[in-house]
């Protein structure tokens, strides 16, 4: 088997990305691919997969499409390093899917952790569609047709991964070595683990609204800043204040770097400084959103310029993302004849 690196990871095209997608993933891509430390990148837009829980609305998806496609390009990934492509467009995956299928029990579905937190999320108890029950074989199919070996994503994909690295064993198991057990690259940053949302939620997440967007702009960026959530507690600026679930310190964890204090807070020699004198009390939670709001807009403002020269060519994104399915299949057709092959089902 081959012992190339090759990285894989996705995004559903429920909204656009938010600054969430960036530190749990999407910086992650950029700074391997720029690194070339790696044989293969292929990034792919989820749409089937966002279909499993948006049966009613494919019309946000399909648009949703060229949105994450913007995202991407803005954020530094480059089609001539990068495959970029669109999930339903592969029709390889779906049969790999299949087959997969026939690997994994009902009960073990029903272990996944995340697909019990997201069934939880999305109000599915009583009425789960089967697509959304099984879409964690359909990653694995994902995963395998590209033979990923490094898969960067946030925490709330490690139970995925594992699923995935199950089914890889028991195929080759079964029916000898063939395919490629992938790892999982997480965030070396605690705090980009799980980016919490604005509204102090545990996970930032499209479908909680409570969203930073990558391509959102200065006003609206600074209104989100100045009204997230901090320490409920912290009432007047004298009284000590709480850094632990304190969303506002855990961004500062994710985005701040020592310059940022000469720059924007010199007053300050660094975070730890910032959070004793909070801790302490005596410093108000306006002084450290206009803090964060700095370094926000310091990140944002590059990329919501790329989006937009690149917005003025659809055209010109759509025959990238072409090219790029054009690619990823030959890659997958090329994994499921091995499949075949190894399954004994290559009749003719
Ligand atoms: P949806 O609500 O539709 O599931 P989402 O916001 O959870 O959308 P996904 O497309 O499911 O986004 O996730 C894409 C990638 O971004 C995954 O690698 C996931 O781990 C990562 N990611 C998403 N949200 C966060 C977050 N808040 N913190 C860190 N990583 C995240
Ligand atoms: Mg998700």
């Amino acid at each position: 088997m081959s012992k190339e690196k090759i990285i894989l990871t996705g995004d559903r095209p429920t909204g656009r990305l938010h600054i969430g997608h960036y530190v749990g993933s999407l910086k992650r891509r950029v700074e391997l691919q720029d690194a070339g430390d790696y044989n293969k990148m292929f990034v792919f837009i989820a749409d089937a997969q966002a279909l499993t829980d948006n049966i009613d609305n494919p019309e946000k998806v399909r648009q949703n499409v060229i949105e994450v496609a913007l995202d991407y390009l803005a954020c530094g990934l480059d089609p001539t390093k990068a495959t970029i492509f669109i999930q339903s467009q592969i029709p390889e995956l779906c049969e790999l899917s299949f087959y997969f299928m026939d690997l994994v029990t009902v009960s073990r579905l029903q272990r996944n952790p995340t697909v019990k937190t997201e069934i939880q999320m999305r109000n599915f108890e009583t009425s789960i569609p089967v697509g959304f029950f099984t879409y964690p074989i359909s990653q694995a199919a994902d995963i395998t047709a590209f033979r990923a070996t490094t898969v960067p994503v946030g925490e709330d994909q490690e139970p995925m991964l594992e699923q995935a690295r199950e089914i890889v064993r028991r195929f080759n198991y079964i029916y000898g070595e063939t395919l490629v057990e992938p790892e999982i690259l997480l965030p070396d940053n605690a705090a980009c683990l799980r980016l919490p949302g604005t509204d102090g939620k545990a996970k930032m997440s499209k479908s909680l609204g409570n969203c930073i967007y990558l391509s959102e702009s200065a006003d609206e960026i600074q209104k989100k800043i100045m009204s997230m959530y901090t320490d409920p507690g912290h009432l007047r600026v004298q009284d000590p204040g709480k850094i632990e679930g304190n969303t506002v310190f855990t961004y500062l964890d994710a985005f701040c770097r020592p310059e940022h204090f000469e720059l924007y807070l010199p007053d300050y020699p660094n975070l730890a400084e910032l959070k004793a004198h909070y801790q302490r009390g005596g410093l108000g939670d306006v002084k450290v959103k206009r803090f964060l709001n700095a370094i926000m807009q310091e990140m944002l403002e590059p990329i919501r310029n790329r989006r937009k020269e690149f917005s003025k060519d659809i055209p010109a994104v759509y025959e990238m993302l072409k090219n790029g399915c054009d690619v990823a299949r030959a890659a997958a057709a090329d994994t499921l004849s091995d499949v075949k092959k190894a399954m004994k089902i290559n009749y003719f």
